[in-house]
């Protein structure tokens, strides 16, 4: 995160101190972080990488009250770590695995588990914009990374769908034809006139 953060501020020509900065890292495990003013003010991850996002196979926020019904009806400690870490999330949603090109593949012939985790995951991840931008009063710069975040422009189309009463203008050729590589490690994705910058930024 600090990572994307420094590349975002870069770009921006504008010193880290001064901005507010959501990152995405969004791969097999996912996370959010509000980068206010240079620090980190708040992370998706909690004590465990489990919490927050929904990632490959682990379901990221869940109601504490499901593990206490599942424990009633006799999952024990490792059954109940076997099936969010390793069982939940895109995985378990889409009942396909934990590929997003596979997911996306099967959601356009059609199939509804897999646009139900499609759905789910960009429900989150835009909740997540939406409450680490209240959190900080404002935001600058929305920053996608990791696999799916560098990759998947319709998952980066469906989060920054809606968000443009944050100020976030999408511009969808620039999203659909952003590439990241080693030697261009950023790409805009948002319009000229768009109050807050989402940039798309390679991995490091
Ligand atoms: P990472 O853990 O950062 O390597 O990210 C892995 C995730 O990125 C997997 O869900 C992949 O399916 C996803 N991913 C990689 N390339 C693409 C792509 N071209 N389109 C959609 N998802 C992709």
């Amino acid at each position: 995160h600090e990572y994307a953060a420094g590349i975002a501020a870069e770009f921006l020509e504008r010193p880290l101190g001064e901005l507010r900065i959501v990152t995405l890292h969004l791969g097999n495990g996912a996370s959010a972080c509000a980068v206010e003013f240079g620090r980190s003010s708040e992370t998706s991850m909690g004590n465990t990488p489990l919490e927050g996002l929904v990632m490959g196979t682990r379901s990221g926020d869940v109601d504490a009250g499901v593990l206490l019904a599942l424990l009633r009806e006799g999952y024990d400690v490792d059954a109940l770590d076997e099936l969010l870490n390793h069982q939940s999330g895109l995985a378990g949603l889409s009942g396909l695995g934990n590929d997003l090109r596979e997911i996306e593949s099967a959601a356009a012939q059609g199939n509804d588990r897999a646009r139900l985790a499609i759905i789910v995951f960009a429900h989150r991840a835009r909740k997540y914009i939406g409450a680490y931008a209240a959190a900080m009063g404002g935001v600058d710069a929305i920053v996608f990374t990791g696999g799916i975040g560098e990759n998947s422009a319709s998952m980066r189309g469906r989060i920054l769908q809606r968000l443009e009463f944050l100020g976030v203008i999408m511009d969808e050729d620039r999203n659909r034809d952003a590439s990241v590589q080693s030697d261009n490690d950023y790409a805009v994705i948002t319009t000229p006139r768009s109050r807050v910058e989402a940039i798309v930024v390679k991995t490091n």
